[in-house]
């Protein structure tokens, strides 16, 4: 995997404000936040998205997630927040390293800005879609 401004991070390569770490995770704050407190939380191991993430990397974050949720809660002084995780340019990400955004909501204008055109999802398509997914998580076992 090529080199980020992320591994550059983890490296001590580039500074940061940095807010956690273990053996597997690292958070810090972001340098463009949308609003006071945005953390991005990133694997150490060196995955591009998501789904190319290991399952002890996936689980150190997941056991972690809610902690710093928290500490930014707290910090921020606010009780809602968004926590974000984009895949590929088409999806909004410009940093090729896995990483959540924890973004705290103050207001309305304030924080994550989502557009969220809901379709509809009839029952026998429902039926399918799921029947599908839950072979295609089978075979990934
Ligand atoms: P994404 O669009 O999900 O890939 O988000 C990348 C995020 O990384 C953006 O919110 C940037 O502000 C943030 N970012 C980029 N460079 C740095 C840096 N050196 N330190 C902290 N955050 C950064």
């Amino acid at each position: 995997m090529a080199e980020t401004i992320f591994t550059k991070i983890l490296s001590g390569d580039i500074p940061c404000h940095k807010v956690y770490e273990d053996d597997l995770v690292f958070a810090f704050l972001d340098i463009g936040p949308l609003s006071k407190g945005h953390t991005l939380v990133i694997p150490k191991e060196p995955a591009e998205t998501l789904d190319q993430l290991s399952d002890e990397s996936a689980a150190a974050i997941g056991r972690v997630l809610p902690r710093l949720c928290r500490a930014v809660m707290k910090v921020s002084a606010c009780t809602a927040y968004n926590v974000l995780e984009n895949n590929l340019p088409l999806a909004h990400q410009a940093v090729f390293h896995v990483h959540f955004h924890i973004i705290p909501k103050p207001n309305e204008n304030g924080g994550l800005g989502i557009k969220w055109p809901a379709g509809s999802l009839s029952s026998a398509e429902g039926t399918k879609l799921a029947a599908e997914l839950s072979s295609a998580i089978s075979a990934d076992s």
